[in-house]
């Protein structure tokens, strides 16, 4: 039986990813080979990276004049990559978590940062109605903070350049994708297995790329929109995984579909949370994020959240357990989560409730 999976990356992915990437491990199209074997600059895998591009396109209403790239290196890469060829004096960084701190320190070997934060209370809300200077060489945002359970729903106009890290967020709700200069993520929370990155960016963007500053080659965007990602051997295996999530989001009806059921699965815990005796959720209302669901016990409870997370994996919901920085409980409720599997959840929520409150 394949458990309640609530891991916040690597983390659940769709039963046809699953099973057509293992056939195609064992033997790819029939070809006697394994998609494994076979060399990335055939015509078969070609095939695979221009259906994934163009899914990608086309799932999310990418319009004309951006293109869309398949890395190396994890979001973490692009927290340097970007201030590396972008950060020409200043940029503005918007701080809601782990990850963004991650993507400033980086940008500090390139330049001055400009920062709006929301550490003041512990990053649980995301800030609102700050004032971008005019000077900046572009805005960067993080749009969920698979950490501490907070996300923005909305495309900001800003007058800057801007980019953000999707990365857990990613293909949850439609994206005016013409607001931005730049979209990035690692694939591993909502988009395929761990190991490739997607980086869509505006081709007029990179006309502002540093001139005097000299960028080693894998670093330079403009290599790889050149190359089609293939400057050097792409992760196929998991280009071809991102092509099976592209293809499912679309046959269940697209990115309008996914924020549907996104919704619908967090209003399921979030009230489940609300109307308990023993849980809370620090994070503010109109900030919760619909994708990594932050909660912990009430403070009388402390005691028993390790007992917690044994009781729900024994209910064979897995993944749980909070982050090593926030503490409780992280339920990940990706694209590929389940309105049953969130129900499970809620029972295990309930029936501990019923025997220890
Ligand atoms: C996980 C995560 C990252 C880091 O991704 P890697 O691919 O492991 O480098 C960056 N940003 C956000 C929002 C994340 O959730």
């Amino acid at each position: 039986m394949r458990k309640h999976i609530f891991n916040a990356g690597p983390c659940k992915l769709s039963d046809s990813l699953l099973k057509n990437t293992s056939d195609a491990i064992l033997d790819w199209n029939g070809m006697g080979q394994s998609i494994l074997e076979v060399s990335h600059r055939g015509k078969e895998f070609q095939a695979v990276m221009d259906e994934t591009v163009a899914l990608m396109k086309e799932v999310l209403s990418i319009p004309e004049g951006y293109s869309v790239l398949f890395l190396g290196g994890g979001a973490s890469l692009q927290f340097a990559m970007i201030p590396y060829n972008f950060l020409k004096t200043k940029a503005f960084y918007v701080n809601t978590g782990t990850w963004s701190s991650k993507a400033i320190k980086e940008a500090k070997f390139w330049g001055e940062t400009v920062v709006v934060s929301s550490e003041d209370k512990n990053f649980t809300y995301y800030p609102k109605g700050y004032d971008i200077p005019k000077d900046v060489d572009y805005v960067h945002i993080t749009t969920n903070n698979t950490i501490r359970g907070t996300e923005i729903f909305e495309d900001l106009d800003v007058k800057a350049p801007l980019i953000a890290d999707m990365s857990s967020d990613f293909l949850s709700r439609p994206v005016d994708v013409s607001k931005y200069a730049m979209i990035y993520g690692g694939a591993q929370k909502n988009l395929g297995p761990a190991g490739v990155t997607f980086v869509i960016i505006k081709d007029s963007f990179l006309e502002k790329i540093v001139a005097d500053r000299k960028i080693p080659t894998m670093l330079q965007y403009g290599i790889h929109i050149k190359e089609g990602s293939m400057y050097n051997t792409p992760p196929v295996v998991n280009v071809f995984a991102v092509r099976e999530t592209l293809k499912w989001v679309k046959s269940v009806g697209g990115v309008k579909a996914m924020e549907k059921l996104a919704k619908e699965r967090a209003d399921l815990l979030y009230s489940a949370i609300d109307n308990s005796k023993m849980f809370i959720c620090p994070v503010v209302k109109e900030d919760r994020s619909r994708m990594n669901i932050v909660f912990v016990m009430k403070d009388q409870y402390k005691d028993k959240e390790a007992d917690f997370v044994k009781f729900a994996g024994e209910r064979n919901c897995v993944g749980i357990k909070g982050h090593r920085s926030v503490g409780g409980f992280r339920a990940s409720t990706y694209n590929a989560s389940t309105i049953e599997d969130v129900k499970a959840l809620v029972k295990a929520m309930q029936d501990f409730e019923a025997q220890n409150a």
